[in-house]
């Protein structure tokens, strides 16, 4: 299986630690607000890449934290604290919050068909660990403190900036354009490993004790405490969208390698940004769409893992409502087509059993830095090959969904069932139209069509035959 780091910036072959073992740790939902579909794109490819592994053999180890602590709305470590400005916009503490949404984010996984992580753990449960792995890069000299916080001393570590390909010249030119609020502060990339709660942050809500004061951890502290300590360190994959590569990703490695002077872990995968026409998708601006928002203008929240699936992780993928109706189109033909293989599982053709290389082709674009939108294509492919024996098709469409996750068998059987409860009187109805239909005697078709929709249903035109759906009260 070859994926693509970007620590090397190529694609390598993977090498598990630990025979046919793979360790995977994802960033997870900063819990103020909900995820965007733009988080979720991040999570479906992680989810993707988990079944992938799983797929070709590993037995797959996989962690992820929930970031619930209150963190600074900037990279640079100002500006006002997530959480707490989710709390004042809801009137709620900063714990419900974190709670709600946490909540609110698995209900979004699971209408994804994200498989959950084997370790969920929450950043405020796990301060101990993080306060033992700052005292460890104290102890190796990489730290100073200030009046307001401990920082991480990015220029004592000389491989940093080795993730983005960045100098540490130009990280210091990106981090200065941010209002740089301590004076204190050596070099503006210099990131914050313990905030203490004083000045500003004198009333910030959630704080512990540390031999550093009263405060709160530097947002990319607990990550790096989180998967060492449920992955080992170093562990295989590490993965995050791309915008975690100059920062966080940036400082967890310098952290992690300057307390244990060993990696982290091996590579390191992002996923492009989903993007609208308007430019980026932001959560902190409240600018954003939500996985509810989708399923409110009635689609099936597969519709978006099939529209995500139709592009490559490592490209941006423009979502427009226009392109994820197309999605719908192409998701719903999908399961017609299994559903008709389901109705004929015995379906002879004289090439009955097919070329017999779709799960090859699969399994290898698969395994090429997983190119879903190829792998879609397989599966089309097959499914409408005529020459492969219906049954065998349900056989691979099973085994290819075990990757894919769009739930098609189940799908396809929800929908032979919503047609057989359909009244017979309605069936020979649209029956009646299709012929029409198919005779251009279109005014006849389109009186049966307002007919149909008296009664309560509609039906949708496929190639020369058709389905029929209830129409919703
Ligand atoms: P957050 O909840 O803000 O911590 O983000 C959760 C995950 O979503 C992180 O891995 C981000 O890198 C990722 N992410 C944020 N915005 C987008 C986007 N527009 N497209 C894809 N992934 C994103
Ligand atoms: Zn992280």
């Amino acid at each position: 299986m070859k994926l693509y780091n970007t620590l090397t910036r190529k694609k390598e072959e993977f090498k598990p630690i630990k025979k046919d073992q793979a360790s995977f740790y994802s960033c997870g939902p900063t819990v103020y607000n909900f995820a965007h579909i733009g988080n979720l794109r991040t999570y479906i490819f992680t989810d993707i890449l988990k079944r992938s592994l799983e797929y070709c053999g590993y037995k797959v180890k996989h962690a992820m934290n929930i970031t619930d602590v209150g963190h600074l709305v900037s990279d640079a470590d100002e500006g006002d604290d997530k959480l707490e400005k989710g709390a004042k916009r809801e009137g709620k503490s900063v714990w419900e919050i974190a709670k709600f949404y946490e909540k609110a984010f698995f209900k979004d996984t699971e209408y994804l068909n994200i498989i959950n992580p084997d370790k969920v753990v929450r950043a405020t449960d796990t301060v101990k660990d993080q306060i033992k792995l700052i005292e460890k890069i104290v102890k190796n000299g990489y730290t100073y403190e200030t009046e307001s916080a401990l920082y991480f001393d990015v220029e004592k570590f000389k491989d940093y900036g080795k993730l983005s390909g960045q100098s540490l010249e130009e990280k210091c030119v990106c981090a200065r354009s941010e209002v740089v609020e301590d004076k204190e502060k050596k070099c503006p990339a210099d990131f914050a490993l313990w905030m203490k709660r004083i000045g500003k942050h004198k009333n910030h809500a959630m704080h512990w004790n540390s031999p550093w004061g009263d405060g709160f951890p530097g947002w990319h502290i607990e990550c790096s405490a989180i998967s060492a300590k449920a992955l080992g360190q170093p562990f295989d994959i590490h993965s995050g969208g791309e915008d975690l590569i100059g920062t966080h990703h940036e400082n967890e490695i310098a952290q992690s390698e300057a307390a244990e002077g060993r990696p982290l872990a091996h590579i390191w995968m992002h996923t492009r940004y989903l993007v609208l026409d308007k430019g980026k998708m932001s959560k902190s601006s409240g600018d954003f769409i939500t996985l509810q928002s989708v399923i409110d203008k009635g689609f099936d929240p597969l519709v978006y893992r099939y529209l995500c699936l139709t592009a490559h992780y490592r490209s941006a993928l423009k979502f427009s409502w226009d392109n994820l109706e197309q999605a719908k189109n192409a998701y719903e033909n999908l399961i017609e087509l299994v559903s008709d293989a389901q109705e004929n599982p015995l379906s002879i053709s004289p090439l009955a059993g097919g070329r017999g290389k779709y799960k090859e082709d699969f399994k290898d674009f698969i395994n090429d830095d997983l190119d879903t939108p190829k792998a879609l294509a397989i599966l089309w492919n097959m499914v409408k090959d005529s020459s492969v024996l219906s049954k065998n098709k349900l056989k691979i469409i099973k085994d290819f969904d075990k990757v894919l996750g769009l739930d098609l068998i189940k799908k396809a059987r929800a929908l032979a069932k919503a047609q057989s409860s359909i009244p017979n009187e309605i069936k020979e109805l649209a029956q009646a139209r299709n012929q029409y239909r198919q005779s251009h005697e279109f005014e006849k078709a389109d009186e049966i069509r307002l007919t149909l929709a008296k009664k309560g249903y509609e039906v949708q035109d496929k190639d020369d035959s058709f389905i029929i759906k209830k129409l919703d009260a």
